[in-house]
């Protein structure tokens, strides 16, 4: 696959539900890449990506940042605490807040700072005791906490599980973010963003069907 590729799928899931043209956006998640197919799609022009690891974003981005202007990068895996700070210097958007620890840590580095990245409260749609995110019958208290500490909240992100129909938790992702008033839905990955589209995303998150399968070694 490739960048054009998926950009053209997208447009076709806009259309197919009756969604304004160019309203999704496309994150192109760039972790673990070789870093050659990374530059080809800096090159072909696209500017948005997303990382999962701190530690492998600050070893990449800075230099890619510097060469080509305009690079916006979301931190899509889990934050701890102790990377908070170096996250905040790196990240314009965090797709990850699920805790109140860490809400409180990016508070105070915020008012430290004088910004903060757009953020994101992960839902583990899918109530799965590995995965992050807050449970959905705690979504709202956490959000309304997250709002009470003065935050940039934006929206909501989920990763269904795997061997389920990604659809029901994209409608209940949207469903959560509708009554809380979240305008941003970040969901949909290479094997189900026209699905996530269908439901009201507004970021998708493609990896492998951009760049091909990730390198691993
Ligand atoms: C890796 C990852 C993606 C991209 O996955 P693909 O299947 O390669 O598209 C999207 N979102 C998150 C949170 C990820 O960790």
């Amino acid at each position: 696959m490739s960048l054009a590729e998926i950009k053209e799928r997208i447009r076709k899931a806009e259309e197919a539900a009756g969604r304004e043209p160019g309203s999704v956006r496309l994150i192109a998640v760039s972790k673990m890449q070789p870093e050659p197919r990374v530059r080809a799609v800096l090159e072909e022009g696209h500017r948005l990506f997303g990382e999962n690891r701190v530690q492998e974003a600050a070893g990449k981005w800075p230099s890619w940042r510097e060469e080509f202007p305009g690079v916006e990068l979301h931190l899509l895996g889990p934050l701890q605490t102790n990377k908070a700070r170096q996250a905040m210097g790196l990240f314009d958007a965090i797709h990850s807040v699920d805790r109140p620890k860490l809400a409180r840590t990016l508070a105070r580095l915020a008012d430290e700072q004088g910004h903060c990245p757009d953020l994101f409260v992960q839902v583990n749609t899918g109530e799965e005791p590995q995965k992050a995110g807050v449970l959905p019958a705690e979504a709202d208290d956490f959000i309304a906490e997250v709002r009470r500490l003065g935050l940039p909240l934006i929206g909501l992100m989920c990763i269904p599980p795997v061997n389920e129909e990604p659809s029901l938790h994209f409608a209940l992702l949207r469903k959560i973010a509708k009554r809380n008033d979240l305008p941003e839905l970040s969901m949909g990955m290479s094997h189900d963003f026209e699905r996530a589209i269908a439901q009201g995303a507004t970021h998708v998150r493609v990896g492998s069907g951009i760049f091909g399968p990730r390198d691993y070694g």
